[in-house]
């Protein structure tokens, strides 16, 4: 039997397969890495990264492309149900003894879109963008995956490895049969990412805060540059869709914010935005932040 044409095939170039095809690449590994999508995702997701992740991007060589989407995560403020100050959590400042800050915000579509375009300077990596894995076999010493292009092409391709980095609903997991822990903690939020204004920036706070009010959890976090994040606990009975309309969002925002001072961020693909009315999104809180800060909103 022939060698298989890649040691490596990875399914899914959002973050976790772009930094593995990097990886790859670096090392000079025979890597394929193929993605349904052609571009990538066009709202802020992912909102935090640290200094181990940032030291992973110096490694392969795109620090320097990803700093200008980062900035130092700022001091947090807990606060009660009355605006009381329950906890100031500070933040260190440079120099920093490990070379980044420990803790960094971060707008995720230019960094996946720097480390796509690193991906394919690698001469051993080669990318397949609009093709989906449809089929995973594997046998003693390789694997095939049966890939369907956007343009209805079908193909098999083998690789002694394949890295499932195909996000939430893997379908590597699914073909795969492998098991999924869920901690069974899900909590829906609203997530709305804002471009603001310098006139409105003056007003909103300089820290980032918790609100700990059993009436309204609610989280404002302080992105790069312009970019402002809301994050806003879906109480019991509300209907999910109706959050996510554009007039309700300004209204849950109004406390801080009206849309003269700022716009929310735009997904480019049509489809997304009226999926998502612009950028709020409901998610359930636990698949992305740690238990433990979404508990400590919960509880007070
Ligand atoms: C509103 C919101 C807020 C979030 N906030 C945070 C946060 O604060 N912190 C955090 O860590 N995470 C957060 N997340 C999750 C965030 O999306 C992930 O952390 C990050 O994007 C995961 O990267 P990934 O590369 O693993 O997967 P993804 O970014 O999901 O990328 C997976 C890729 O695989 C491709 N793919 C899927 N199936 C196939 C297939 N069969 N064939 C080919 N390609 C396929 C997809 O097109 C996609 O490009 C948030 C998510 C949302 C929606």
């Amino acid at each position: 039997m022939t060698d298989p044409a890649f040691d490596v095939a990875v399914v899914g170039f959002g973050p976790a397969g772009a930094t593995l095809a990097n990886l790859l690449g670096k090392a000079g590994v025979r890597t394929l890495v193929i993605d349904k999508s052609r571009d990538v995702y066009d709202m802020p997701r992912a909102f935090a990264i640290d200094h181990e992740i940032m030291r992973v991007f110096q490694n392969i060589g795109i620090a320097e492309a990803v700093a200008p989407h980062t900035s130092p995560f700022t001091a947090s403020e807990y606060y009660g149900a009355n605006g009381q100050l329950i906890k100031r959590l500070g933040s260190i400042a440079p120099p920093y003894p490990l070379g980044w800050a420990p803790n960094m915000v971060f707008t995720q579509p230019p960094v996946e879109a720097a480390l796509r375009a690193h991906a394919a300077r690698w001469p051993s990596v080669t990318i397949e963008l609009g093709t989906e894995l449809a089929a995973l076999t594997q046998s003693s010493d390789r694997a095939t995956l049966d890939l369907v292009r956007d343009d209805g092409n079908e193909r098999s391709v083998d690789a002694r490895y394949v890295v499932g980095c195909d996000g939430a609903w893997s379908t590597v997991r699914t073909l795969s049969d492998l098991s999924y822990l869920d901690l069974q903690f899900d909590e829906p939020w609203l997530v709305v990412d804002l471009k603001v204004s310098e006139h409105g920036l003056a007003k909103l706070p300089d820290v980032s805060i918790q609100y700990c009010d059993p009436q309204r959890p609610a989280t404002y976090l302080i992105g790069p540059g312009n970019h402002r994040r809301w994050e806003i606990m879906v109480l019991p009975g509300e209907d999910r869709r109706e959050m996510e309309k554009e007039e309700h969002v300004w209204r849950l925002l109004s406390p801080w914010i009206s849309r003269a001072d700022a716009s929310l961020c735009a997904a480019s693909d049509p489809a997304v935005s009226s999926r998502c009315a612009a950028v709020s999104h409901i998610c359930p809180r636990a698949s992305r932040r740690s238990s433990a800060r979404a508990r400590a909103s919960s509880k007070v």
